[in-house]
């Protein structure tokens, strides 16, 4: 592991210094060239400051030349070294006093570029070639010998040395920093992508040498964006710099806890880790993640996912354990215990590929159905239209949730076929459910894939006309996620889709990095709170802070707002006190077939009452 503290203060800008010891010789030479000008136009003066004039360019292009830097600096002190030979020749016969400030600077500025260490050597050699070029110019040139000027010359040099010394050190702090910068997140002071992937390297290398074990935690704050959304990005960075030394101190036997870069961090543990060990650091994260954060005098509770990647089963790379690791958190997501396994094949392998082919010939054979789940507003109490849940009927596993294929649709071209159906079968529904009297919108779930294609304004439009039924009831729903990975190209389809009357609706808002630049100029119609806020909502105090913080933005930038996960009815009066405009939820009705729902419409005290019971479930 890279051992790098952060140093405490910035004490010198090495440019600003750079620059100014440049200055400095710029004027030294300008003195030598003017001087000599004046007396007797000298010609060695003059080379003598225009070498000067030049070192200083030498130097002045290195701090922009990296790659070539060593070469520069070589070349740079090579040539201090020639003009000050060449200025003790020039000095020894016709003598100044400006001798030991010119033998100082070079000093300095060749020692700062070749390495403190050599200022000595410099020093002596210095001393070495004043004391030989006086002896000369005293016995040959017969020039007075002045023994005190020497004697204070030599001292100079030789007092230089301490002065390199501590403006070295001043550059070593600011290279420690500067690399510190590069390779730490700041915020949290926690190892970066850069410095992990190298530690889980390295550590990797051991493993295999020792036949041992390694595990790599991928940790997800899920809330975080939520977060950011409702109290601004500041408290988002506060409750970043909280959560990283809990991460700390609940794995005293990571080797490195780094950030990857938003709200996901990644814990190396070495030695060993099987499958029982990193299962029970996993725990201890989201044990000591479990305390709400406070920051801002908010107390926020903190949702967590975390992903393990096992070495060697999961891969032999960093990166690619890591990105295991990335999967395996989202994964948990889902998973009720807040952590989960990387699978031992790589995302996108055969049984993905397997699945897929079976999904392309299930559409084909109409082995999908939809399922339908109602929305009501809380001001009418209403029904106002229903959302598309796509299901598999699979002839061996039985009727599979979209969670276990909609991925393999996604992460194929078999997305726009299967949207193609959910599009025709619903439109086609709500056709028969306004034909029967009742006045209901359609919401349909579309995918990245579909947002990406640009034929789906006309394909709509084509199976509105198939179907008969109206562009405005129709409501897409589109995750923050989708919209912010493409934002042009997914604004222009979806504006040409708002030009043509569909409703559009930002699915589990809150849990992706929405834009609101984006979602003003989008005019969204509607934005879903996920629903981990509002089934959250009756437990922890910043659930609800969200909830109603998206309410409230609702109102500012005039969109709906449609709370879905309302199991209960102390929820649906909490949403309805801070106006809320609509519910969607276990409280109201569980997604259901068309027949049940054409029952559902005509019997369900919803459609007469309002919210009576204590549950809508059937
Ligand atoms: P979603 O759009 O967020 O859909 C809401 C999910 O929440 C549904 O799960 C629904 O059954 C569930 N839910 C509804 N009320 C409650 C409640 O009160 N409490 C709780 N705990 N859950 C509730 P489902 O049907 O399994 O759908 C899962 C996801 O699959 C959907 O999330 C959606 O993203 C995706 N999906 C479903 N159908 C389609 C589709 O036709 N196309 C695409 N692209 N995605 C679909
Ligand atoms: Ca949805
Ligand atoms: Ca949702």
């Amino acid at each position: 592991m890279v051992d790098l503290k952060p140093p405490d203060a910035l004490l010198i800008g090495q440019r600003r210094l750079e620059r100014a010891v440049g200055w400095v010789r710029v004027a030294a030479a300008t003195v030598l060239i003017v001087g000599s000008l004046i007396t007797a136009i000298d010609a060695v003066s003059v080379l003598l400051g225009t070498a000067l004039i030049a070192n200083t360019v030498v130097a002045a292009v290195r701090p922009r030349a990296a790659a070539g830097r060593q070469r520069v600096r070589q070349v740079s002190a090579a040539a201090d070294i020639g003009v000050v030979c060449l200025a003790m020749l020039v000095f020894s016969l016709d003598p100044l006093s400006a001798l030991p400030a010119v033998g100082a600077l070079v000093i300095v500025t060749s020692s700062l570029r070749a390495g403190a260490s050599h200022a000595l050597s410099y020093a002596a050699a210095l001393s070495i070639a004043e004391l030989a070029s006086t002896l000369f110019g005293a016995r040959v040139v017969g020039a007075p010998l002045d023994p005190y000027r020497l004697v204070a010359d030599l001292a100079v040099y030789q007092l230089t040395v301490p002065l390199v010394r501590w403006v070295d050190g001043e550059f070593r702090v600011l290279g420690t920093q500067l690399e510190y910068r590069a390779l730490y997140d700041t915020l949290t002071g926690l190892p970066g992508l850069e410095l992990l992937l190298d530690a889980t390297e390295r550590t990797i290398a051991a493993a295999q040498r020792h036949a041992s074990k390694l595990a790599i935690l991928v940790i997800e704050l899920r809330n975080f964006a939520a977060v950011n959304t409702a109290f601004g990005y500041e408290t988002g960075d506060l409750l970043l710099q909280q959560v990283a030394p809990r991460l700390l101190d609940s794995l005293p036997e990571a080797r490195m806890v780094g950030r990857l870069g938003g709200a996901k961090f990644a814990a190396l543990l070495p030695e060993a880790p099987d499958a029982a060990r990193a299962v029970v650091a996993a725990q201890r994260v989201l044990r000591a993640l479990q305390r709400p954060v406070t920051v801002a005098q908010h107390a926020l509770d903190i949702e967590a996912s975390i992903g393990i990647a096992l070495h060697p089963q999961n891969g032999t790379r960093a990166d690619v354990l890591l990105r295991h690791g990335e999967h395996a958190a989202l994964a948990a997501r889902g998973s009720g215990d807040g952590y989960a396994f990387a699978s031992e094949t790589e995302p996108g392998d055969a049984g993905r590929l397997e699945l897929a082919a079976e999904l392309r010939a299930a559409i084909d054979r109409d082995e999908l159905l939809l399922h339908y789940q109602p929305m009501v507003s809380m001001k009418t109490a209403r029904v106002v239209g229903a959302e598309a849940l796509v299901r598999w009927s699979h002839p061996r596993r039985g009727l599979l949730a979209p969670d276990a294929f909609i991925h393999v649709a996604e992460g194929t071209t078999l997305i726009k076929p299967l949207t193609h159906w959910v599009l025709n079968t619903a439109l086609r529904d709500c056709r028969a459910w306004r034909e029967a009297g009742h006045d209901l919108g359609v919401a349909v779930n579309v995918s990245m894939g579909n947002l990406m294609d640009p034929q789906l304004p006309a394909t709509l439009r084509g199976l509105l006309d198939a179907s008969g039924a109206e562009a405005s009831w129709v409501a897409l729903e589109i995750t923050e996620s989708v919209l912010m990975a493409r934002p042009e190209r997914a604004m222009e389809i979806l504006s040409q889709l708002r030009r043509m009357g569909v409703r559009l609706v930002i699915d589990d808002f809150g849990t992706g990095y929405s834009s609101l630049a984006y979602l003003h100029r989008l005019a969204v119609d509607e934005v879903k709170i996920d629903k981990s806020f509002v089934l959250g909502m009756g437990t922890d105090v910043s659930s609800v802070a969200i909830v109603r913080a998206a309410i409230e933005l609702g109102r500012t930038l005039d969109f709906e707002t449609c709370a879905e996960g309302v199991e209960d009815r102390a929820t649906w009066e909490v949403l309805a006190s801070i106006g809320c405009d609509e519910a969607q939820g276990y409280y109201v009705a569980t997604p259901m077939t068309k027949t049940e729902l054409d029952r559902w419409l005509k019997d369900s005290p919803w459609m007469t009452q309002g919210p009576v019971g204590d549950t809508g479930v059937t």
